[in-house]
């Protein structure tokens, strides 16, 4: 199968008769009344300071609500509004949510995920300034996530609209770190702030080798490029242990925090988190 990763490439690609098709047909009519239908939901996550336990900021996390298949993950319906273009208007109402939600919230961040194809909509910074103006939330608390994928289609753009965002005072952060297959030089040439060390490497850095030596050289890599780090997907007090020793800056993940309703994970960032000492 196909691995649709983002990026511009699905047009090349006729879907079969199967049954994934049928289900992706029947999901497609359902998506474009979700947004009219107020079906989606943000859900936060907490990012912590590593040394200190406090919560610097929110990872917001798309839900949607289907009236008959209850709460649908992203992973199963953002490729598909990528497809559909969708996605432009669900990543504008992202964006609001996630600012007006957090906004008054003094000093606390807030992460919102892009995708590809939000990443090179045209009217993008323009929007993004928009929102921030009605929402009053101050560009410095703002922070884009974008993979890898979402810089290889048009990498002109890419620089352009992130330099943009940079004179805008919004932050970029590189999603799901590692994973890709050109990252280095595109720490070089991009103007990001910040790296989020892919869950596949958290998993296994207190068990495996390789995975250890792969962390501890992105965390070093990126502090002498002038870059924060952050881990995803921390799961157990070990790997936050070894993370902290790694001189890793923040992390998420279920040790910490699920992702949570907002009125919860403000609550949850209002508090300090208890960060084990070896
Ligand atoms: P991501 O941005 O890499 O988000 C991290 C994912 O890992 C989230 O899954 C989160 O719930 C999950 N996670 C966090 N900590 C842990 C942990 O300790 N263990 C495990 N097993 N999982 C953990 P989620 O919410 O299902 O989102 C999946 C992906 O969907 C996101 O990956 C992101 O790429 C995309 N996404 C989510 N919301 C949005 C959105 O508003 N817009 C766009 N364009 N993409 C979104
Ligand atoms: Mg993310
Ligand atoms: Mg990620
Ligand atoms: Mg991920």
């Amino acid at each position: 199968t196909i691995k649709e990763q983002g990026g511009n490439n699905y047009r090349h690609f006729v879907s079969g008769g199967d049954q994934a098709s049928d289900d992706g047909l029947e999901l497609e009519t359902s998506l474009r009344q979700a947004l009219g239908q107020k079906q989606f939901q943000l859900y936060y996550q907490p990012q912590i300071d590593i040394v200190s336990g406090r919560v610097l900021g929110l990872e917001a996390l798309l839900r949607w609500h289907h009236p008959t298949q209850g709460m649908i993950a992203p992973n199963r319906f953002i490729p598909l509004a990528e497809k559909t273009g969708l996605i432009i208007p669900i990543g504008e109402w992202v964006l609001r949510e996630a600012c007006s939600q957090v906004a008054t919230q003094h000093g606390l961040k807030v992460a919102v995920n892009l995708s590809a194809r939000q990443f090179h909509q045209k009217d993008l910074v323009a929007m993004i300034r928009r929102i921030l103006d009605e929402t009053g939330m101050p560009p410095a608390n703002l922070e884009l996530e974008i993979t890898e994928s979402a810089l290889i289609y048009d990498v002109e753009l890419a620089i352009a609209t992130m330099e943009q965002l940079n004179d805008l005072g919004v932050s970029v952060s590189l999603d799901d770190f590692g994973t890709g297959y050109s990252s280095l030089s595109y720490l070089k040439r991009f103007p990001i702030d910040m790296l989020k060390i892919d869950k596949s490497f958290i998993d296994e850095v207190t068990t495996d080798p390789d995975s250890n030596v792969i962390v501890k050289t992105i965390i070093v890599m990126a502090h002498s490029l002038g870059l924060k780090v952050i881990a995803e997907g921390v799961e157990t007090k070990e790997q936050l242990t070894m993370l902290r020793e790694h001189g890793c800056d923040q992390a998420q993940g279920y040790l910490i925090a699920r992702p949570l309703l907002c009125q919860e994970a403000l609550e949850i960032a209002a508090q300090t988190f208890v960060v084990p000492t070896s």
